[in-house]
């Protein structure tokens, strides 16, 4: 009911600011403005640029408007009486052309303004409370999503039931852009992105290098133990390889154009599928080597439109941390719970909550309705047998493939989308994989899909927003930094330093001539775990004085039981 009711008011909201922008532009063409999960927008076509002072002054327009008061009415109009009304408006013209004839062309008045529209709206703008929307910003939007059309000026607005709830969206909204990625990727020094370099690639700093470092060591460590073989496969393919996949047909748009090799043209890797599939066919394959794990921190290049690029998290290369298993039909099940196995307990590190879903097959799809149920049943049966909540995404399956995407929620409750697990219908047939059965006769392979953490850009990316930079000890790249309080305590420091990275930590000796608080806060700001304050008494008893991130204070401890303890941490992969 509210949900009904808040949306009205949004949608309200957007009428009462296109009259705002009228009153202020009334040479002004309207797109379209409809209610969105947080408020509402309205594009305009306008003769100039809006700056902040604009937003600020259509925004007391508004307030002036419902304090006036307004009446929403409703009206059914002939499409011909809607032509002539909307004739200065070319936008709203077109939308009239395209109502499939017989349509009834509805609008709706408030005071002076008419807007095209099927509603609902709310009888009057005194339902609307006056403390519980604020327009945020401006942004290009292309009429229709098309960028072959105009760029339009599009208006944000927030919209909530009270001022209670506005605040509380805005704060969150804070929350969000001070954990942006590329803003704390600068400011801890982990990646930048250079436009000598190229837009979209990804040039990882020393900081960078180590988280990735350790979350690629991570993750190899727990393929090798749950059986999976690393392979590594060239940057460049000939395109004889992607013609046989049926990339060249279907992905070609994400490809990069050919170059020339001895007349032959070769392609930048959009995928690492078919370097696995002729590493298994190098040989022919008995049932008894069944399954075989292929894992590969595989670096692709896909095509993305500039307007679309994102930091780390829509990138034009990037590092997928991919695996293909090929099975037997009777080890598929098997196989399935393995990748769930190993994807929720990643996950479950990193401390995200998530959620699966089941996508099963779409509209359009090859392969036979006997493949397909087979491959979506197993599927099915997995998450229910380990008793996983899942949720049906009805015909949300790739052409080729049924699968279980798992979709995460970080510290802040923003949706990602996680690991996926896709049972491929597809190249099995086209590159003819087989393994030859107990009968002694060739069958065909079932093959799977899968990444855990889907690119390494983007998921570090991504972690760096859920954990607002504060990485836990064993992914900082500084783990501890030895604080000398005078000058007299650098030689201790500096000794203490050597030990714990001797004991294989990453620590640092901040010997600069600055005040200990001035360190501390440095410390602090590059979201360091630990700080080891070292004066005349530490010094005395060879102890150190450790102080936690967070603020909290350990106390004094000998240097070897603050090793033992961070290596602890480390060990357990614990955020401080
Ligand atoms: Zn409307
Ligand atoms: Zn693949």
């Amino acid at each position: 009911m509210t949900e009904d009711k808040l949306e009205k008011i949004r949608h309200s909201l957007a009428h009462i600011m296109a009259e705002a922008v009228l009153q202020m532009f009334p040479d002004a063409k309207l797109g379209i403005g409809p209610a969105i999960d947080t408020g509402f927008y309205y594009d305009f076509d306008l003769p100039r640029t809006l700056t902040p002072d604009d937003l600020r002054e259509i925004e007391q327009r508004m307030r002036a408007i419902l304090a006036q008061g307004r009446r929403f009415e409703r009206q059914e109009i002939s499409l011909e009486e809607g032509l002539s009304l909307f004739a200065a408006q070319p936008y709203k013209l077109e939308l009239l052309q395209e109502l499939p004839p017989g349509e009834p062309v509805t609008i709706y008045r408030q005071g002076s303004f008419v807007d095209l529209c099927r509603g609902p709206h709310v009888d009057s703008t005194e339902e609307i409370p006056a403390d519980g929307f604020k327009l945020l910003s401006v942004a290009g939007a292309y009429w229709r999503g098309d960028e072959r059309r105009p760029m339009l000026q599009r208006i944000y607005g927030a919209a909530f039931l009270s001022g209670q709830e506005l605040q509380a969206h805005l704060k969150r909204l804070e929350e969000i852009e001070r954990r942006d990625h590329r803003r704390l990727g600068r400011e801890l020094d982990i990646f930048s992105v250079d436009p000598t370099i190229g837009a979209g690639l990804i040039l990882w700093h020393p900081n960078g290098a180590i988280i990735r470092l350790e979350i690629e060591r991570f993750w190899i460590d727990e393929h090798l133990k749950r059986g999976y073989q690393l392979v590594y496969t060239p940057h460049i393919a000939s395109e004889r390889i992607y013609q046989i996949s049926g990339h060249l047909e279907t992905y070609a748009d994400s490809m990069y154009a050919p170059m020339d090799i001895e007349g032959q043209p070769y392609r930048l890797k959009p995928m690492n599928c078919p370097g696995h599939v002729r590493i298994y066919q190098s040989r022919l394959r008995s049932y008894r080597e069944l399954p075989i794990r292929l894992a590969e921190l595989g670096t692709v290049y896909r095509y993305e439109r500039s307007g679309t690029l994102h930091g780390m998290l829509r990138v034009r290369g990037f590092t997928q941390d991919d695996a293909h298993i090929f099975c037997r039909p009777d080890q598929l099940k098997q196989e399935v719970h393995g990748v769930l196995d190993l994807t929720l307990y990643m996950m479950e590190t990193f401390g995200y909550t998530y959620k699966a879903y089941l996508a099963t097959r779409p509209e359009k799809y090859i392969g036979s309705d006997e493949q397909w149920e087979f491959a979506t049943e197993s599927l099915r049966q997995v998450l229910e047998e380990r008793g996983l909540a899942y949720e049906v995404d009805e015909g949300g399956g790739v052409f080729y493939a049924p699968k279980i995407d798992i979709k995460l929620w970080d510290a802040v409750g923003r949706e990602w989308q996680g690991p996926t697990c896709q049972v491929d219908l597809n190249e099995p047939e086209r590159f003819d994989i087989t393994y030859i059965g107990e009968d002694g006769r060739a069958q065909r392979v079932i093959m799977i899909h899968r990444t855990v953490l889907g690119s390494m850009e983007r998921f570090i990316g991504g972690l760096i927003e859920h954990y607002a930079g504060a990485f836990p000890v064993w992914l900082a790249p500084v783990q501890a930094v030895v604080i000398p309080i005078a000058d007299r305590h650098n030689e201790y420091a500096a000794h203490v330093a050597a030990r714990l990275r001797q004991a294989g930590l990453r620590a640092a000796l901040d010997d600069t001539d600055e005040r200990m608080n001035a360190k501390i806060r440095r410390a602090q700001l590059q979201k360091v775990p630990y700080m080891l304050v070292v004066g005349d008494r530490e010094v005395a008893g060879s102890t150190v004085s450790v102080r936690v991130r967070t603020g909290e204070d350990l106390g004094a401890m000998s240097v070897e039981s603050f090793v033992d303890m961070a290596l602890e941490m480390i060990r357990r992969r614990a955020q401080v």
